[in-house]
């Protein structure tokens, strides 16, 4: 009983956010709900992160949840939603880390992996990094 009359804050703001989101006109600021929800991976779970530096953390918490400056900046901006130059498709977390031909050669230096779950799951957050900074995209992130 006690349990019900003192509920964590934190749930309770979870719960209201749920309810919210799902009460909301299909557009918020320009930014289709859909998009908000389909753009995070609810199934990946938390991953402790605590051995890497403050900037290292950021960068895997934002692969994570699949927003970076570089796929969502465009957003703030106005703009269209980036392009990956060398595949003509959407620029996204997945498509970076995981479908982009362009590289292919580095990320099988360093992940054999073809989706995002085992992606998180089995590659060391150092591997992950070590790509990001060998295509050049560590900044950006
Ligand atoms: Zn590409």
């Amino acid at each position: 009983m006690l349990n019900n009359v003192f509920t964590p804050h934190i749930i309770l703001m979870a719960t209201f956010q749920v309810n919210l989101v799902s009460r909301l006109p299909l557009i918020i600021r320009g930014i289709p709900v859909s998009f908000l929800q389909a753009s995070s991976h609810p199934t990946l779970g938390y991953c402790n992160l605590t051995h890497l530096n403050r900037r290292d953390a950021v960068i895997l918490r934002r692969l994570h949840v699949g927003h970076t400056r570089l796929t969502h900046q465009y957003l703030l901006r106005r703009e269209e939603p980036p392009q990956c130059h060398s595949c003509n498709c959407a620029l996204t977390v997945v498509h970076i880390l995981l479908e982009c031909q362009q590289c292919n050669s580095v990320r099988q230096k360093y992940f054999p992996v073809t989706a995002v779950k085992d992606l998180f799951d089995t590659v060391s957050s150092r591997d992950i990094l070590s790509f990001l900074r060998d295509i050049r995209l560590y900044s950006c992130i």
